[in-house]
């Protein structure tokens, strides 16, 4: 059995357990996809796999779901993080939106020498990875982190995890990811519209754990390159392959 509405909730889910609905569920399960008591609802939590549940009290300002069965276990994304330099809101928007479709475990906008903006919303910004597991039929939602500058990112950097580094300088060039490191932990670095400082690129290229990697001959924006980074990296160490 399966439903078509699928819905996150930050609430337990098990055999028997009730889901009291927020205001904004209600009015979105019964106001706009016109939900009665009886309907089903696919329910995720970003633990607990998906869940069937049903719906068994219906109002406008709240209702409660109980869930019936589980329809499929938790499916964990590989260990990869995006960090990357904020840009213009809808364009963060739509790299925070298509890295919890493709496949990251967290997100993590950075501030580098050249960032623009100096503040994110972290809260809208979660919003939107919720909601493209809500539509992608993810049932693991990726963390998004507040901004943090990428040098006291990299003054702590954890042991073991490797650094694909996209660097618009080397646009053209043949460097590309090497297929023994499947299985470590990743993240992915993607500058701003600026790109990289000199000095920020001589760190990265001496850092052990970097790997420079070119997204081809032509500079892509930096939403663009969020999207072809993590095609590649999912394509080569991911689970695309
Ligand atoms: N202003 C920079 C320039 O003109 O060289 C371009 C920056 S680009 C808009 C934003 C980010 O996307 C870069 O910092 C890099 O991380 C990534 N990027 C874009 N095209 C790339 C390419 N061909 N190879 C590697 N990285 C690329």
């Amino acid at each position: 059995m399966s439903a078509k509405i699928r819905l996150y909730v930050d609430h337990p889910l098990g055999a028997g357990q009730s889901v009291p609905l927020t205001r904004e569920q209600a009015h979105y399960l019964f106001g706009v996809m016109r939900l009665a008591v009886g309907g089903q609802v696919a329910l995720f939590n970003g633990r607990g796999g998906e869940w069937l549940a049903q719906v068994v009290e219906s109002g406008k300002r709240g209702g409660v779901l109980s869930c019936l069965e589980q329809t499929r276990p938790l499916q964990l994304p590989p260990d990869l993080w995006l960090l990357f330099a904020p840009i213009k809101k809808a364009r963060t928007d739509f790299i925070v939106e298509k890295a919890a479709e493709m496949g990251a475990a967290k997100i993590m906008p950075v501030q580098t020498a050249f960032t623009n903006s100096e503040r994110i919303r972290q809260d809208r910004l979660q919003a939107h990875a919720v909601e493209a597991a809500e539509q992608c039929g993810g049932t693991f939602v990726p963390e998004v982190c507040d901004l943090q500058r990428l040098d006291k990112l990299l003054d702590n950097w954890p042991d073991g995890r490797q650094l694909m580094f996209c660097d618009e300088a080397e646009a053209g060039s043949a460097l590309r990811l090497a297929a023994q490191d499947k299985g470590l932990p990743w993240a992915i670095l993607i500058g701003p519209e600026g790109g990289f400082s000199d000095a920020e690129r001589q760190r990265l290229k001496d850092l052990p754990f970097t790997h420079v990697v070119s997204l081809g001959p032509r500079i892509l924006r930096a939403d663009t390159a969020a999207v072809a980074a993590m095609t590649l990296w999912q394509q080569a160490l991911g689970d695309w392959s």
